[in-house]
């Protein structure tokens, strides 16, 4: 049947496509200082890790579904809560009332007491009954389609997989012992083909020291999600100088996280082309923010604008600011 003209003028002018098929899509969404990233796999499978803040009439839940629309995404395939902390799991009961949760990842009980952790604990176990809860530890793998999804963190524990020995290990200070929930964080390594990805959620100091030294186990990385919002109780140059990332996105908020000496052991990693941010940061103010350009929400109020990667399996990806459409290829 032949196509009407009109119809055919009005097929081409639909937008294209937000995405490519054979790319790994990862957005990040800009939850003011929490975390959200949302992971499209090349077949189409999602991967969302933490789920932002409650409240703010469904902001941060709000922002998740829309880039998940944008991606045609309509439910959520796996979720990884990386720890219990408002700014991670706060949002999951906001979110799943907008779009079916099938898998539930997580590292087990909280290990923190008091009314507000337990009630974030409670929400999390209510969503996770309606889907299937797996509880990871270190060296287990999600199973998605056409990429490995390797955990090597969970619970406090390190995955004992090899790794070279690491020279910038020497002299490096301990913090004190952190028993919150931040320790107990889900890591996790993404490989798509030659594309690596890393996202440790909030885990701190002393345990990224345990993951790369004496011996560097997670190897060199394409994309790193700065750990902890780029706060300095977490991010040792050790950890960040060894896995050597070509391009870190950091997921601060105006007033949380993008701190100036977190900022700069990323800013000086060697081989580091560039540092994206979600937001402006107001504590690095004029001497440790990134370009204009490669910042999704500059200093004041904002819509959410989100930062996304998309991955090819050689390796090369191309990186977007969804506020300018700024984007460059690495
Ligand atoms: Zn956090
Ligand atoms: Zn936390």
């Amino acid at each position: 049947m032949a196509v009407k003209p009109l119809l055919l003028i009005a097929l081409l002018a639909l937008p294209l496509p937000a995405r490519s098929a054979r790319n790994l899509d990862i957005f990040f969404v800009d939850v003011e200082g929490g975390q959200a990233t949302l992971l499209v796999t090349p077949s189409g499978e999602s991967l969302l890790v933490d789920t932002g803040w409650p409240g703010f009439n469904d902001r941060d839940a709000g922002r998740i579904a829309a880039v998940a629309a944008k991606a045609g995404v309509k439910q959520i395939d796996y979720l990884i809560i990386t720890h219990f902390h408002t700014d991670h799991v706060g949002g999951i009961e906001q979110l799943a009332a907008k779009m079916p949760i099938r898998h539930l990842v997580d590292h087990g009980s909280t290990v923190e007491r008091g009314a507000n952790a337990e009630k974030l604990y409670k929400s999390y176990e209510g969503v996770a009954a309606k889907g299937k809860r797996i509880t990871v530890k270190p060296g287990d793998k999600l199973p998605l389609k056409g990429l490995q999804v390797e955990i090597l963190t969970s619970n406090g524990d390190i995955t004992t997989r090899p790794g070279k020995p690491n020279p910038l290990c020497a002299g490096v200070p301990h913090k004190a012992e952190d028993r919150s929930e931040n320790a107990r964080s889900v890591g996790t390594l993404v490989t798509y083909g030659k594309f690596r990805f890393l996202d440790m959620g909030d885990l701190t100091w002393n345990k990224e020291l345990e993951l790369v030294c004496p011996e560097n186990r997670i190897g060199k990385v394409d994309v790193y999600l700065t750990t902890h919002h780029g706060l300095d109780a977490s991010g040792p140059a050790a950890l960040v100088h060894a896995i050597a990332p070509r391009v870190a996105i950091m997921n601060n908020g105006e007033t949380k996280g993008g701190v100036p000496a977190a900022w700069r052991v990323v800013r000086s990693s060697p081989g580091l082309l560039d540092l994206w941010q979600l937001h402006y940061s107001a504590a690095g103010a004029g001497d440790a923010n990134t370009g204009e350009k490669m910042i999704a929400n500059p200093k004041g109020e904002d819509s959410g604008n989100y930062i996304e990667v998309q991955a090819q399996s050689n390796g090369k990806f191309t990186v977007t600011n969804s506020r300018n459409g700024f984007s460059k290829s690495y």
